[in-house]
């Protein structure tokens, strides 16, 4: 379902060509420093999973805020492109809405909060719950692009454990984990083997998320501009979480939890205290989906309007709609 309301984000639709930065050429970055960052993305591409170095450039936003997302989103974006930015899955976040503010007025492309709508999608610690589609591109920020850092503190020797394949430290560490906690208990940054070749840090995205990257349509960029590194998930690429035979991955369990606005159950849920009872209430992560669960909802039935209202009302009882 096309989301007309949404079409354009309404905060952002005077700011689109009308605020461009003056004595800025295009997308901010020097065409020489894209043309090398999008080499870069080449070669993570043409190796799926391997850090590929790059040259991080400086933008008026400190390191450690979404800065190589940003780098990577400037260096692809061109007239044409849609761009939604999501933060923890809302696109209405402080981080997000910054970063898209800053996008607009260096390039003036139209924005959107729908996942099927939009071209490039910058994000932060998600993946959106709607399955992405051919010629769409996920931008992950990263943090820590290495994997082996929990087990490695030299980078000369990560390097050559991922040129040698040479992994027994991190299944060690996984074993180790299992015998100390009954399981694995790593949560975000789940470490994960593509194309049956490297181990590869996701970005700090929950485990719900790690299958969303397996033989994904969508192109997946990850950058970390502090730490200088570009990596990526090609469309068709096997992406397998790292599990033993009798320990299996699995993702989060919300033992039935529903979302209290729009009544999802398959979703990754957010939990948080009711501003007026205190009690713990769910609520969808992916901001932009949980809106379209509530639209869904509420569009008239046109066999029986009336029915339409009563479970409207049955699942949101301080409901208007
Ligand atoms: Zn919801």
């Amino acid at each position: 379902m096309r989301l007309k309301e949404k079409r354009t984000d309404e905060p952002f639709r005077q700011l689109n060509g009308s605020s461009l930065l003056k004595g800025y050429q295009f997308a901010f970055i020097d065409e020489g420093a894209k043309q090398e960052i999008r080499r870069k993305i080449l070669k993570a591409v043409s190796i799926p999973g391997y850090q590929v170095p790059f040259g991080s450039r400086e933008l008026p936003i400190a390191r450690g805020w979404g800065t190589g997302g940003i780098q990577i989103t400037l260096s692809l974006i061109g007239h044409e492109d849609i761009l939604k930015v999501i933060d923890q899955g809302c696109d209405e976040s402080v981080n997000a809405i910054n970063i898209k503010r800053f996008i607009i007025a260096v390039t003036g492309v139209p924005t959107t909060q729908d996942t099927i709508e939009a071209t490039i999608i910058q994000t932060r610690h998600r993946i959106p719950e709607e399955p992405m589609k051919e010629g769409q591109i996920l931008v992950l920020q990263v943090p820590l692009p290495e994997a082996l850092r929990v087990v490695e503190p030299s980078e000369m020797e990560t390097r050559r454990m991922h040129a040698e394949a040479d992994y027994s430290k991190m299944w060690v560490y996984l074993y180790e984990d299992i015998v100390r906690f009954g399981e694995i208990s790593i949560g975000a940054r789940y470490p994960v083997v593509v194309n049956d070749r490297h181990i590869m840090d996701p970005s700090p995205i929950p485990r719900w998320d790690i299958p969303k990257l397996d033989r994904a349509e969508a192109l997946f960029l990850f950058c970390a501009g502090r730490e200088k590194r570009i990596y990526a998930v090609p469309p068709h690429t096997s992406v397998k979480p790292l599990e033993f035979e009798d320990f299996k991955f699995r993702v989060e369990d919300f033992k039935g939890a529903v979302c209290s606005r729009c009544g999802r159950v398959n979703t990754f849920l957010d939990e948080i205290l009711h501003e007026e009872t205190g009690e713990k209430v769910y609520l969808c992560s992916d901001s932009s989906y949980c809106e379209k669960g509530l639209l869904e909802q509420r569009r008239p039935n046109p066999q029986d309007p009336e029915q339409d209202r009563r479970d409207i009302h049955a699942t949101f009882p301080h409901s208007n709609g």
